[in-house]
Protein backbone atom coordinates (compact mmCIF):
# COMPACT_ATOMS: atom_id res chain seq x y z
CA UNK A 1 0.00 0.00 0.00
CA UNK A 2 2.07 3.13 -1.13
CA UNK A 3 2.09 6.07 1.63
CA UNK A 4 3.57 9.27 2.24
CA UNK A 5 5.46 10.75 -0.94
CA UNK A 6 5.67 14.27 -1.33
CA UNK A 7 6.64 13.92 -4.89
CA UNK A 8 4.68 11.93 -7.39
CA UNK A 9 7.62 11.55 -9.95
CA UNK A 10 11.75 12.28 -8.58
CA UNK A 11 15.00 11.79 -10.06
CA UNK A 12 17.67 10.58 -7.44
CA UNK A 13 21.36 11.15 -8.36
CA UNK A 14 23.34 8.47 -6.84
CA UNK A 15 27.45 9.20 -6.97
CA UNK A 16 29.38 6.98 -8.27
CA UNK A 17 31.67 7.02 -4.84
CA UNK A 18 28.59 5.88 -3.19
CA UNK A 19 28.89 2.59 -4.71
CA UNK A 20 32.11 1.62 -3.47
CA UNK A 21 31.29 1.63 0.56
CA UNK A 22 33.88 2.11 1.91
CA UNK A 23 36.32 0.84 -0.89
CA UNK A 24 38.37 2.81 -2.83
CA UNK A 25 37.66 2.36 -6.41
CA UNK A 26 34.98 0.59 -8.37
CA UNK A 27 31.61 -1.42 -6.64
CA UNK A 28 30.60 -2.96 -3.14
CA UNK A 29 27.89 -5.96 -4.13
CA UNK A 30 26.51 -4.89 -0.18
CA UNK A 31 26.87 -1.23 -0.41
CA UNK A 32 24.86 -1.56 -4.03
CA UNK A 33 22.15 -4.01 -2.60
CA UNK A 34 21.52 -1.91 0.37
CA UNK A 35 20.89 1.79 -2.42
CA UNK A 36 19.01 -0.90 -4.33
CA UNK A 37 16.67 -2.01 -1.40
CA UNK A 38 16.66 1.85 -0.42
CA UNK A 39 15.32 2.58 -4.02
CA UNK A 40 12.65 -0.24 -3.51
CA UNK A 41 11.60 1.50 -0.39
CA UNK A 42 11.04 4.95 -2.16
CA UNK A 43 9.29 2.96 -4.68
CA UNK A 44 6.70 1.59 -2.36
CA UNK A 45 6.06 5.34 -1.27
CA UNK A 46 4.32 5.32 -4.85
CA UNK A 47 6.48 8.02 -5.63
CA UNK A 48 7.97 7.57 -9.16
CA UNK A 49 11.88 6.68 -9.59
CA UNK A 50 14.17 7.75 -12.25
CA UNK A 51 18.09 7.32 -11.24
CA UNK A 52 20.87 8.80 -12.69
CA UNK A 53 24.54 7.48 -11.78
CA UNK A 54 27.55 9.03 -11.69
CA UNK A 55 30.96 7.53 -12.37
CA UNK A 56 33.62 8.65 -10.11
CA UNK A 57 34.24 5.16 -8.13
CA UNK A 58 35.78 4.18 -12.00
CA UNK A 59 36.87 7.02 -13.65
CA UNK A 60 36.50 10.88 -14.25
CA UNK A 61 37.04 12.23 -17.42
CA UNK A 62 39.14 16.07 -15.96
CA UNK A 63 41.17 13.22 -13.65
CA UNK A 64 42.54 11.32 -16.04
CA UNK A 65 42.84 13.91 -19.16
CA UNK A 66 45.94 14.90 -19.71
CA UNK A 67 49.00 13.06 -20.90
CA UNK A 68 47.98 12.26 -24.63
CA UNK A 69 44.84 11.74 -23.75
CA UNK A 70 42.38 14.75 -24.53
CA UNK A 71 39.74 15.88 -22.63
CA UNK A 72 36.47 14.93 -24.67
CA UNK A 73 37.94 11.11 -25.12
CA UNK A 74 38.85 10.86 -21.19
CA UNK A 75 34.68 12.32 -20.52
CA UNK A 76 33.59 9.47 -23.03
CA UNK A 77 35.54 6.79 -20.75
CA UNK A 78 33.89 8.58 -17.75
CA UNK A 79 30.08 8.28 -19.54
CA UNK A 80 31.00 4.59 -20.01
CA UNK A 81 31.58 4.16 -16.49
CA UNK A 82 28.16 5.19 -15.54
CA UNK A 83 26.65 2.94 -17.53
CA UNK A 84 28.36 0.61 -16.07
CA UNK A 85 27.74 1.60 -12.68
CA UNK A 86 24.02 2.07 -13.63
CA UNK A 87 23.72 -1.96 -14.91
CA UNK A 88 24.77 -3.24 -11.54
CA UNK A 89 22.39 -1.04 -10.05
CA UNK A 90 19.57 -2.08 -12.34
CA UNK A 91 20.36 -5.98 -11.23
CA UNK A 92 20.39 -5.40 -7.89
CA UNK A 93 16.76 -3.31 -7.78
CA UNK A 94 15.59 -6.28 -10.04
CA UNK A 95 17.18 -8.61 -7.56
CA UNK A 96 14.83 -6.89 -4.72
CA UNK A 97 12.43 -7.02 -6.68
CA UNK A 98 11.38 -4.20 -8.64
CA UNK A 99 11.35 -4.22 -12.12
CA UNK A 100 13.99 -1.54 -14.01
CA UNK A 101 15.42 -0.58 -16.89
CA UNK A 102 18.46 0.95 -17.86
CA UNK A 103 18.32 4.03 -20.47
CA UNK A 104 21.90 4.89 -21.94
CA UNK A 105 22.35 8.55 -23.30
CA UNK A 106 24.88 6.85 -25.19
CA UNK A 107 23.28 4.25 -27.47
CA UNK A 108 24.70 0.87 -26.65
CA UNK A 109 21.61 -1.47 -28.06
CA UNK A 110 22.62 -4.43 -27.34
CA UNK A 111 23.34 -4.04 -23.69
CA UNK A 112 20.51 -1.74 -22.29
CA UNK A 113 17.72 1.07 -24.26
CA UNK A 114 18.93 3.98 -25.86
CA UNK A 115 17.68 7.32 -24.02
CA UNK A 116 14.34 8.84 -24.96
CA UNK A 117 12.06 10.95 -23.20
CA UNK A 118 9.45 9.30 -24.22
CA UNK A 119 10.47 5.50 -23.49
CA UNK A 120 11.52 6.87 -19.71
CA UNK A 121 8.25 8.27 -19.11
CA UNK A 122 6.60 5.27 -20.37
CA UNK A 123 8.83 3.12 -18.17
CA UNK A 124 7.99 5.04 -14.91
CA UNK A 125 4.68 5.29 -15.47
CA UNK A 126 4.66 1.54 -15.61
CA UNK A 127 6.24 1.61 -11.89
CA UNK A 128 9.69 0.64 -13.29
CA UNK A 129 13.01 2.19 -11.96
CA UNK A 130 14.30 3.90 -14.95
CA UNK A 131 18.42 4.18 -14.68
CA UNK A 132 19.76 6.75 -16.70
CA UNK A 133 22.80 5.92 -17.61
CA UNK A 134 25.89 7.98 -19.64
CA UNK A 135 24.93 11.58 -18.04
CA UNK A 136 24.04 14.16 -20.64
CA UNK A 137 25.62 12.13 -22.92
CA UNK A 138 28.28 15.12 -24.07
CA UNK A 139 31.75 15.47 -22.75
CA UNK A 140 32.55 18.94 -20.39
CA UNK A 141 29.57 17.98 -18.61
CA UNK A 142 28.71 15.73 -15.34
CA UNK A 143 26.37 13.54 -13.97
CA UNK A 144 24.95 16.57 -11.94
CA UNK A 145 24.36 18.52 -14.72
CA UNK A 146 22.27 15.20 -16.27
CA UNK A 147 20.36 14.76 -13.24
CA UNK A 148 19.03 18.21 -13.75
CA UNK A 149 18.45 17.77 -17.26
CA UNK A 150 16.99 14.71 -16.93
CA UNK A 151 14.28 15.90 -14.40
CA UNK A 152 13.69 18.68 -15.73
CA UNK A 153 12.34 17.26 -19.06
CA UNK A 154 11.37 14.18 -17.29
CA UNK A 155 9.07 16.88 -15.34
CA UNK A 156 10.24 15.12 -12.14
CA UNK A 157 8.97 17.61 -8.76
CA UNK A 158 12.61 17.17 -7.49
CA UNK A 159 15.98 15.94 -7.88
CA UNK A 160 17.32 13.83 -4.64
CA UNK A 161 20.42 14.29 -4.56
CA UNK A 162 22.10 11.59 -2.32
CA UNK A 163 25.37 12.71 -1.19
CA UNK A 164 28.04 12.16 2.16
CA UNK A 165 27.03 14.91 4.05
CA UNK A 166 23.26 15.49 5.30
CA UNK A 167 22.63 19.03 3.69
CA UNK A 168 23.81 22.09 2.86
CA UNK A 169 25.82 24.33 5.70
CA UNK A 170 26.51 27.70 6.37
CA UNK A 171 30.22 26.35 6.14
CA UNK A 172 32.20 22.92 5.48
CA UNK A 173 30.90 21.08 8.61
CA UNK A 174 33.99 19.07 8.37
CA UNK A 175 36.28 21.73 9.06
CA UNK A 176 33.99 24.69 10.74
CA UNK A 177 32.44 22.87 14.26
CA UNK A 178 30.61 26.09 14.53
CA UNK A 179 28.59 25.22 10.81
CA UNK A 180 25.01 25.40 10.92
CA UNK A 181 22.74 23.66 8.17
CA UNK A 182 19.85 24.71 6.32
CA UNK A 183 16.64 23.34 6.56
CA UNK A 184 15.45 25.34 3.20
CA UNK A 185 16.56 27.88 1.08
CA UNK A 186 15.94 29.66 -2.12
CA UNK A 187 18.24 29.15 -5.51
CA UNK A 188 19.07 32.64 -5.12
CA UNK A 189 20.12 32.48 -1.41
CA UNK A 190 22.18 29.43 -2.14
CA UNK A 191 23.77 31.44 -5.32
CA UNK A 192 24.11 34.62 -3.64
CA UNK A 193 25.64 32.80 -0.53
CA UNK A 194 27.83 30.87 -2.74
CA UNK A 195 27.26 27.39 -1.30
CA UNK A 196 27.96 24.51 -3.12
CA UNK A 197 25.27 22.71 -4.08
CA UNK A 198 26.10 21.42 -7.14
CA UNK A 199 28.32 22.18 -9.89
CA UNK A 200 27.75 25.83 -11.46
CA UNK A 201 25.92 24.25 -14.53
CA UNK A 202 23.59 21.78 -13.12
CA UNK A 203 22.98 24.70 -10.68
CA UNK A 204 21.87 27.07 -12.98
CA UNK A 205 19.80 24.70 -14.90
CA UNK A 206 18.01 23.85 -11.89
CA UNK A 207 17.26 27.68 -11.02
CA UNK A 208 16.18 28.22 -14.36
CA UNK A 209 13.74 25.46 -14.28
CA UNK A 210 12.46 26.12 -11.02
CA UNK A 211 13.41 22.57 -10.31
CA UNK A 212 13.59 22.16 -6.53
CA UNK A 213 16.55 20.07 -4.97
CA UNK A 214 16.44 17.87 -2.10
CA UNK A 215 20.22 17.15 -0.45
CA UNK A 216 20.82 14.57 1.81
CA UNK A 217 22.87 11.83 2.92
CA UNK A 218 23.15 8.22 1.86
CA UNK A 219 24.71 6.80 4.95
CA UNK A 220 21.36 6.52 6.64
CA UNK A 221 19.83 3.38 5.35
CA UNK A 222 16.24 4.39 3.94
CA UNK A 223 17.52 7.95 3.32
CA UNK A 224 16.01 8.23 -0.14
CA UNK A 225 12.52 6.84 0.93
CA UNK A 226 12.72 9.29 3.90
CA UNK A 227 13.68 12.00 1.80
CA UNK A 228 11.02 11.27 -0.30
CA UNK A 229 8.48 11.41 2.88
CA UNK A 230 10.30 14.73 3.37
CA UNK A 231 11.42 13.11 6.79
CA UNK A 232 14.89 12.55 7.80
CA UNK A 233 17.49 15.41 7.98
CA UNK A 234 18.24 17.45 4.18
CA UNK A 235 18.18 20.47 2.84
CA UNK A 236 15.45 21.73 0.46
CA UNK A 237 16.43 24.23 -2.12
CA UNK A 238 13.65 25.54 -3.76
CA UNK A 239 12.05 28.70 -5.33
N1 LIG B 1 30.57 12.72 -17.87
C1 LIG B 1 30.48 13.46 -19.06
N2 LIG B 1 29.28 14.01 -19.39
C2 LIG B 1 28.16 13.92 -18.63
C3 LIG B 1 28.27 13.18 -17.41
C4 LIG B 1 29.48 12.60 -17.07
O1 LIG B 1 31.46 13.59 -19.78
O2 LIG B 1 27.11 14.44 -18.99
C5 LIG B 1 31.83 12.03 -17.56
C6 LIG B 1 32.87 12.94 -16.89
O3 LIG B 1 34.14 12.53 -17.34
C7 LIG B 1 32.70 12.59 -15.43
C8 LIG B 1 32.40 11.12 -15.47
O4 LIG B 1 31.59 10.97 -16.64
O5 LIG B 1 33.87 12.87 -14.68
C9 LIG B 1 31.67 10.56 -14.27
O6 LIG B 1 30.61 11.39 -13.90
P1 LIG B 1 30.63 12.25 -12.55
O7 LIG B 1 31.99 12.78 -12.30
O8 LIG B 1 29.53 13.25 -12.61
O9 LIG B 1 30.28 11.13 -11.47
P2 LIG B 1 30.05 11.25 -9.88
O10 LIG B 1 30.92 12.37 -9.36
O11 LIG B 1 28.62 11.56 -9.66
O12 LIG B 1 30.42 9.90 -9.37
Amino acid sequence: EPHGALYGRVLVKVSGEALMGNEAFGLHWPTIENIAQDLVEARSTGCEIAVVVGGGNILRGASVAGQGLDRATADHMGMLATVMNALALEKAVEKAGVPARTLSAIPMPTICEPYARQTASRHLARGRVVLLAGGTGNPYFTTDTGAVLRAAELECDAVMKATNVDGVYTADPKRDPSARRYERLTHDEALAKDLKVMDAAAFALAREAKLPIVVFSIREPGAIAAAIRGEGRATTVAP
